[in-house]
């Protein structure tokens, strides 16, 4: 059987503002926040806009859940929360971050 499953992410503005800051410091996106807390990780991003404590906890995550629809589940609500990115997505950030200063290159040069 052939079975198709997509989610659709849409992101809030302030989701996505977040996500842009992180990236352009180059920091993970994990916020711990056990016991009332609100810690951002201050290690850099290696995958999916995560450190790779993070990103390791995140895929053992996705492996111990049991279907695959539960998988695709768990990835679409933390990349909507801003919890992750998407495969693709660090790399298309830090290029639209890139030509930004590059504009503002040009723009005082
Ligand atoms: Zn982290």
């Amino acid at each position: 059987m052939f079975e198709v499953l997509v989610y659709e992410v849409r992101r809030t503005a302030k989701v996505e503002k977040r996500i842009r800051e992180r990236v352009a410091i180059n920091r993970c996106l994990h916020i711990d926040d056990s016991d009332g807390r609100h810690v951002e990780c201050d290690q850099p991003m290696v995958s999916l806009g995560l450190c790779l404590q993070h990103v390791n906890e995140h895929n053992h995550i996705v492996r111990g859940l049991p279907t695959k629809a539960a998988k695709m589940r768990f990835r679409a609500e933390s990349i909507r929360n801003g919890q992750a990115l998407e495969s693709f997505e660090l790399r298309r950030l830090r290029r639209i971050l890139k030509s930004r200063f590059l504009r503002v290159a040009d723009e005082v040069a």
